[in-house]
Formats: structure tokens, sequence, C-alpha cells
């Protein structure tokens, strides 16, 4: 439900409200707006009637009922878009989020040459995986705690941000401790339990469309987060399994609008995924822009053809410096910067 407070409520209303909606056994989420503080009373669907009571409570407008099952990540209870702030930068607003590297880290080497070139062609987040959910159990794993060492010193190098994916419930603080964005990729959208672990973490978190995921399947799943406590989440469109085989899965771009319109989070894409293929990341990076993404994750490598994994979708840097140069007409149509 939904508490709307009237214009010019004082404090101790607004407190009081928050008291009896967690009397009532509901989680408050208050937004102080510039007008008016409006409060979400987020839990049990089955006796959110008794909430209906606070409508007669000194201070209080109107209570309604927010309509989508998703709550806290749509845009009836928080009706401005969401900007987070990781580090220096920002991520839903005008800035648009560029994440390059590699899909994994492989070396020290490796990582420091794609981290240099990725930064000096305008990146401000270096991805690349120490953690890797493969399809096959025989595949590259990751190097796991010296892949995230190595995110950590290609950071203090070239002061790129780090993203990096977290696959286990066990690994959430190691890998908080080294990561600035914690991803969540497609095969784990719906690891609940998981989700649930990153609502407790003060770091943002990008949560990947899982590939047989609707919309609203994926926005529960951000749902699932924001309901812990941590509502710093950027999704990503990655692409979705369909008969198409063209392509490595078939990119979803309409999504892009449909979320932004439907939920407060970020979106930005991930055409490397979604494609599987190299001559595919630059039309759909620039298409990503002009639907509205907030941002892109673009897998690059110093050698493509000697990566552990994703090498037939990965740019080369000089590659990936070129796309940028051509991405900035784009963003300044739509009135972004990098
Ligand atoms: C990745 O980004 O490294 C990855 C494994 O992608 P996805 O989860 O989208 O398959
Ligand atoms: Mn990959």
């Amino acid at each position: 439900m939904i508490i709307v407070m009237q214009k010019g409520a004082s404090k101790e209303q607004i407190d009081h409200v928050i008291d009896r909606i967690e009397a009532l056994g509901y989680k408050p989420h208050p937004i102080f707006g510039e007008q008016r503080t409006v409060i979400g009373a987020i839990g049990d669907e089955r006796g959110k009637f008794r909430l209906e009571s606070l409508a007669s409570v000194p201070g209080v407008e109107v209570v309604m009922p927010i309509l989508k099952p998703y709550k806290l990540v749509g845009r009836e209870l928080k009706t401005e878009p969401s900007i987070i702030k990781i580090g220096e930068h920002t991520v839903g607003g005008k800035e648009f989020m560029l994440i390059a590297g590699p899909c994994s880290v492989e070396s020290r080497e490796q990582l420091i040459t794609v981290a240099k070139s990725v930064k000096e062609a305008g990146a401000q987040y270096l991805r690349g995986g120490a953690f890797k959910p493969r399809t096959s159990p025989y595949a590259f794993q990751g190097l796991e705690e010296d892949g995230l060492k190595l995110l950590r010193e290609a950071s203090e190098i070239t002061g790129l941000k780090i993203v990096t994916e977290v696959i286990s419930r066990t690994d959430v603080n190691l890998v908080a401790k080294y990561a600035d964005v914690l991803q969540v990729g497609a095969r784990n959208m719906t690891n609940y339990s998981l989700l649930k672990d990153l609502g407790k973490i003060d770091k943002p978190v990008m949560l990947k469309r899982g590939m047989a995921a609707t919309v609203q399947d994926f926005l529960m799943a951000a749902e699932y987060i924001a309901s812990e406590g941590n509502t710093e989440i950027i999704l990503c469109e990655r692409g979705i399994r369909t008969f198409e085989n063209a392509t490595r899965n078939t990119l979803d771009l309409s999504a892009v609008p449909i979320i932004k319109g439907s939920s407060n989070l970020p979106v930005i894409v991930d055409p490397s995924h979604a494609t599987g293929k190299r001559d595919l990341i630059a039309p759909m990076s620039k298409a990503a822009v002009a639907c509205g993404a907030d941002g892109l994750m673009i897998e690059v490598h110093p050698k493509p053809e000697e990566a552990f994994s994703d090498g037939a979708q990965s740019l080369l840097p000089d590659e990936f410096a070129k796309l940028v140069e051509e991405l900035k007409k784009y963003l300044e149509l739509e009135g972004k910067t990098l």
C-alpha cells in the first residue's frame, strides 16, 4: 500500500505513521519528495486491508494499493527514476554507464592490458568474471579470489570501477570486498536465496535477465533484492532464448523502454552475450543507446582467439575504441554523456 501524507505533514506525523505500519507487521519505505512524503508499506499481501485504517490517522491524505506485483522497483511508489551513485559516477541519470573488459579474468597481463585500453577509450567500469557460471563443468571456472585481487589491482592502476559476478551465497562477502558492483548472471536470476543475500549488502547489484524470464519475472527478481533493503539495482538486458539461432540469444531491446516505463531502476544492455557475434556489437550498441538504455556492457579481449571464454563475441581494444567514438554522436542525441 502507498500512504500519501498531506502536504506539510509534520515529522511527528510521519514518524507516527511509520510506527503504525511497523506495528501492523509491514516494512515502511518512506520517500521524501519535494512536495510531500509518501510511505510504502510492504509485506504480506493477504492482510494489507488492515493498512486502510491509516487513512484516518492525522497527516495522512490517502491510502492506496500498489497494483503491480513489484512494489519497490516499480513506478507507483517511487515515480522518479533512481540514480545510483558508484564512487564519482552515477547510473540512471545523464551519465551513460560503459562497462568493458574480458569475459573472464585470465591473467595479470591480460587484465591490465584490457583495463588500460578500455579506460583510454572512455569506459568507467571494468568487467571480468573471477567466478564463471559455465554451461559445462569441464569449461574454465575462473581464478576465484586470485581473479578478484587482479581486478582490484587493475582498478588501482586505472581508476576503473569493478563489475564482477557472484555465483554463490557463500561468496557474497568475498566478492563484495573487491567489487564496486556485484553482478548476478542470467543463470542465477531466479536464485532467490542469493538475491535475498544481495539485498542485505551495501553495494550496488547488476542483475541480468534470465534466459527464459519475462519482463515481469525480471522485475520480481529485482524486487527480491530490494525487499531486503538494497534498492541499488541496475538491470541488464542480455538477450533471451528464442527459436532463432542466427544469434546466441535474441536481444529484446523492446524490454528497455518497457522496463523504463514500469520500473524506477536503470537498465543497461549487454550486446555481447545477447548476440554472441563480434560484428553485431556495434549496431546493437547504437540501437541500445537509441532506445533509452542507461549503459552498455561489452566484452573486450586483447587476443580473442586465445580467450578462455567468449572469444567470438569479444571486441579487440581498437574496435572498442572506435565504437566508443561512434557512440558519442548517439549519446549526444539522447542527452547523455560518458
Ligand atoms: C557474463 O556477463 O559474464 C555472463 C556470464 O553473462 P550471462 O549471465 O548474461 O550469460
Ligand atoms: Mn562472457
